[in-house]
C-alpha cells in the first residue's frame, strides 16, 4: 500500500488541488490527512469538501477544533485567532459537524504507523516538537514503528535507534529500518514554514518501508489574493510567498 500523507492544508485550496494533482501521478492507493484542514486560508469549506472526498483517514488539528469551539483559541497568536474566528463564522454546518467528529489519533491498517496532528503523548495539548530533545518524551507514548505528525509546518524526521540514540534527519527519502522507530513530520500543504513556499506532502510505502517527501508548486498569487479579499490579515497572505 502506498499512502499519501497530507497535513496542515489550512484552507488553501490552490495548494491542496496542486498536491492532489501531483499525487495522482505517484500511484498512491490511499490518502490520509493529519489535520488542520481549516484556519489561515480563505477556502475552509472547499478544502473540507475535497479532503472528505479523497482522504480515508483524517485526524483533528488544533485549528479544526478551534473552528468548532472544541479547543480554547485564546492562546492562538492574534493573526491565527482572527482567522479562526472568521473560519468559525463561514464554516458550513455539515463541515462543522465533520470537524467535530474527527478523532485525535488513528492507526494505519498494518499497525506499523500511527497518525496524530501534534504529538502522541498528549494530542490535545497541541505541543510543538522541533528538535530531538522535545521528541524524546514522545516515543514512549506509541507502540507503532512510526508516528506521522504535522503541526509545526516543518518537515523533519526524528529517528530512535535500537541503542537508544535519538536524532533528527532532514526528510527527502527515508528508509524505515527494522528495529528503528520514527516520528515523521510531513510538513504543510497550505502554509509551509521551512522557507520553501512549495506545498509539502509525503508518500509512505508500507511494503517497501520508505518515505518520500514531495514539494509542489502551486498558484500562491491566487491563494494570497483570496486571503486579502476575504478580509483576513495581510501577513497571512504575504507569508505564503516566503514559506515562513
Ligand atoms: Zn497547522
Amino acid at each position: 500500500m502506498r499512502i499519501a500523507i497530507l497535513s496542515d492544508i489550512h484552507g488553501n485550496l490552490e495548494a491542496l488541488e496542486a498536491v492532489l494533482e501531483h499525487l495522482s501521478g505517484e500511484s498512491v492507493d490511499r490518502v490520509v490527512c493529519l489535520g488542520d484542514l481549516v484556519g489561515y486560508g480563505a477556502d475552509p469549506n472547499p478544502c473540507c469538501a475535497r479532503i472528505r472526498e479523497v482522504a480515508e483517514e483524517v485526524v483533528a488539528g488544533n485549528h479544526d477544533h478551534g473552528a468548532v469551539a472544541m479547543t480554547d483559541v485564546s492562546h492562538f497568536n492574534p493573526l491565527a485567532r482572527e482567522a479562526i474566528e472568521w473560519t468559525a463564522q463561514v464554516i458550513e454546518s455539515d463541515h462543522h459537524r465533520y470537524l467535530e467528529s474527527l478523532p485525535l489519533t488513528l492507526g494505519l491498517s498494518n499497525e506499523r504507523a500511527m497518525l496524530v496532528h501534534a504529538t502522541p503523548a498528549r494530542p490535545e495539548a497541541w505541543k510543538y516538537v522541533f528538535d530531538p530533545v522535545e521528541a524524546s518524551s514522545e516515543f514512549g507514548a506509541f507502540t507503532a514503528q512510526c508516528c506521522f505528525v504535522g503541526h509545526t509546518h516543518t518537515p523533519i524526521g526524528f529517528v530512535l535507534r535500537p541503542d537508544g540514540r535519538l536524532y533528527g534527519v532532514p526528510l527527502e527519502k527515508l528508509r524505515l529500518e527494522d528495529g528503528y522507530r520514527y516520528i515523521i513530520n510531513v510538513g504543510s500543504v497550505g502554509q509551509p514554514r521551512d522557507s520553501d513556499p512549495r506545498a509539502a506532502y509525503a508518500v509512505y510505502d508500507e511494503e517497501a518501508g520508505t518515505l518520500e517527501m514531495h514539494r509542489v508548486d502551486y498558484d500562491i498569487k491566487t491563494a494570497s489574493e483570496k486571503i486579502l479579499k476575504a478580509g483576513l490579515p495581510t501577513p497571512l497572505a504575504r507569508r505564503l510567498s516566503f514559506g515562513r
